[in-house]
């Protein structure tokens, strides 16, 4: 099997928590493999008049706990082994926080900045019209993820609504807030990613003002991470994103950054002092946000890292080399499925608003969002300190036995 496949290294950390809880051999056998992952091809016109053959994927890992749920990510290093990891850790992540939902996720290999507006919405109505078979608000939900944003949403809903002959508004999460998006969407995952660090902090009985952050990645993830932790007193120094690295020893006004993207799409053009983007890796700093992509803490690099505390905003960064190096150094490390988990608790909020039709304030869904959260982090710490696991095997325990109690409910069909 190839190392470097995110799907194996997802299939690593489930055996590795399987060994720990003593999950049946029959359900891991399951588990390892998704349930299933439709491959498209399909053509887009461009601006210029000619024609891109784009391919696209959607994986649906496991459907056991209800209508599966994930986003879809545009990136060129798309592949149907990236997606299948990353709709293994919806399933995870979706069973911690305890959402009726199993995982999902689906992806486009393309270059998003390469593309102009009107090709993005060609491409995401095609893209959804080729998986349309396998979508639905009781079958499968998409969301954002990585170069995709609450206006691919809003095309996705309509291209789903223009064939069901009804506008369906819970067939997606993370929409505009005209179209039904809920309040506080854009900002739970970051959000979510500030609250646990704090849980982390409050365990740990330390305080988080001038705690020092590092960020590595400045989308709506890292962005709003950095945001929230500042007004909690913490100082961000050091932040990256694929198109440079910035240090601030005195702390970031975050607001600064945050315009920067929003204006240029990216930090470079941001007045400051740059360092190498990877370097935002091994700073010696508090608390560092892997809020980028898959791999970056590796065996290889994973002796350089400086923080006490790593909080992954993104999915999959650190390699399961990696986690050995980090525990025997003493590192915390709070796993993706729990410190990112605050999107897909608000998609569910939206989702919910949706098939009702009854919406909600933003203080009531950053109430329910803080709640869940604070209580799936407290199951975690609980199960890591009584069998003395790490806290990604304590929450990839709480996950797979919610998994299996479902499972042995439902038994095998036929
Ligand atoms: N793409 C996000 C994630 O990785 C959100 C998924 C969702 O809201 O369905 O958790």
């Amino acid at each position: 099997m190839d190392k470097t496949s995110v799907a194996h290294i997802a299939r690593m950390q489930l055996e590795k928590a399987a060994r720990a809880m003593n999950l049946s051999e029959d359900l891991v056998t399951v588990l390892k493999c998704p349930k299933r992952i439709l491959q498209v091809t399909f053509p887009v016109k461009r601006d210029d008049g000619t024609v891109t053959c784009f391919t696209g994927y959607r994986c649906q890992y496991n459907d056991a706990r209800g209508p599966t749920k994930g986003g879809v990510r545009y990136h060129p290093n798309v592949s149907a082994d990236e997606v299948i990891a990353l709709a293994a850790w919806m399933t995870w992540k979706c069973a911690l926080v305890d959402l009726p939902y199993g995982g999902a996720k689906g992806g486009v290999v393309c270059d998003p900045t390469h593309l102009s507006e009107g090709e993005m919405e060609r491409l995401t109505r095609r893209y959804t019209t080729e998986i349309m078979p396998i979508l639905g608000p009781h079958s499968d939900i998409p969301a954002p993820d990585v170069f995709t944003t609450s206006k691919t949403m809003a095309w996705m809903m309509d291209t789903y609504s223009m064939f069901t002959g009804h506008t369906e508004p819970s067939v997606v999460t993370g929409k505009p807030e005209a179209l039904g998006g809920s309040l506080g969407r854009k900002e739970a995952t970051g959000r979510g990613v500030a609250i646990i660090t704090r849980e982390l902090f409050t365990k740990l009985k330390r305080s988080l003002e001038g705690a020092t952050v590092a960020v590595q990645g400045f989308g709506n993830v890292g962005g709003y991470a950095a945001f929230f932790l500042s007004e909690m007193g913490a100082k961000i120094i050091a932040v990256s994103d694929s198109s440079g690295g910035f240090v601030n020893p005195d702390g970031f006004n975050v607001p600064e950054l945050m315009r920067c993207v929003d204006e240029h799409t990216c930090l470079a053009p941001y007045p400051g002092e740059k360092m190498d983007k990877d370097e935002v890796l091994y700073k010696d700093v508090d608390v560092l946000i892997p809020a980028a992509l898959e791999n970056q803490i590796r065996g290889d690099n994973a002796p350089r890292v400086q923080a006490k505390i790593i909080v992954e905003g993104a999915n999959g960064p650190t390699a399961p080399e990696a986690d050995e190096v980090l525990e025997s150094k003493g590192v915390h490390v709070v796993p993706d499925i729990m410190a990112n988990s605050g999107g897909v608790i608000v998609s569910h909020l939206e989702w919910v608003q949706a098939m009702t039709g009854l919406y909600m304030g933003e203080d009531e869904v950053n109430g329910r969002l803080e709640g869940r959260l604070v209580r799936s982090f407290e199951a975690v710490w609980r199960k890591a300190h009584e069998l003395r696991v790490s806290l990604r095997t304590a929450a990839y325990i709480v996950a797979l036995e919610r998994i299996a109690e479902v499972h042995r409910y439902r038994g095998l069909f036929p």
